[in-house]
């Protein structure tokens, strides 16, 4: 069994931009590429995030293929092996089984890679982030980066109970891999 991390895009490992149809608005937070080189060292590295804005007519197709290719590439450049970027693009009132919390890319994800969810991990700095977590029984971070410090007042007393709040994805993975060093990985987040 393989143990995984699933990582939010905006906000989390780039700057949240709003709707991004060009590449030039990508930016990788400093730490990013250094943090993932760290994790992919234990853990299968995954992205997963909703981009509504491509059924809105916000984002066009073609965009968020050049836009993935190129997080592919650079995150490729510094050595670091994205196994699959998993994109919802639909609305939330589209109802579709890909958004999340909706579990559909981590069930896939699971079989596909024999994953062990309970000793994986979920980070993202939106409420649908931590619930997809709590949802699949992995270990929650919620990242004060992107729109954290704006939503982290919508995280029910249940939530914040269950996951790990961090200021960014910096000190997401220094919890992380303390957690592995310590031998303390499975069962610390409920
Ligand atoms: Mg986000
Ligand atoms: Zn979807």
């Amino acid at each position: 069994m393989n143990r995984a991390v699933f990582l939010d895009r905006d906000g989390t490992i780039i700057k949240d931009m709003g709707h991004i149809n060009d590449v030039k608005d990508i930016v990788f937070y400093n730490y990013t590429f250094d943090c993932l080189k760290e994790l992919q060292k234990d853990f299968l590295l995954f992205i997963i995030t909703n981009q509504p804005g491509v059924s809105k007519g916000i984002i066009r197709v073609t965009s968020l293929k050049r836009i993935h290719t190129y997080i592919l590439h650079k995150m490729g450049d510094h050595g670091i092996d994205i196994k699959e970027i998993y994109c919802c693009t639909h609305r939330k009132e589209d109802n579709c089984l890909c958004r999340k919390p909706n579990t559909f890319f981590i069930d896939s994800a699971k079989d596909k890679f024999s994953i062990d969810l309970e000793n994986s991990f979920v980070i993202g700095d939106h409420p649908s982030d931590i619930e997809l977590a709590i949802k699949i029984k992995a270990n929650g971070i919620f990242v004060l980066t992107g729109h954290g410090q704006k939503h982290f007042r919508e995280l029910n007393f249940q939530q914040r109970q269950k996951i790990r709040i961090c200021s960014n994805l910096k000190s997401a993975t220094q919890t992380i891999l303390k957690s592995i060093n310590n031998g303390t990985l499975h069962g610390q987040y409920g």
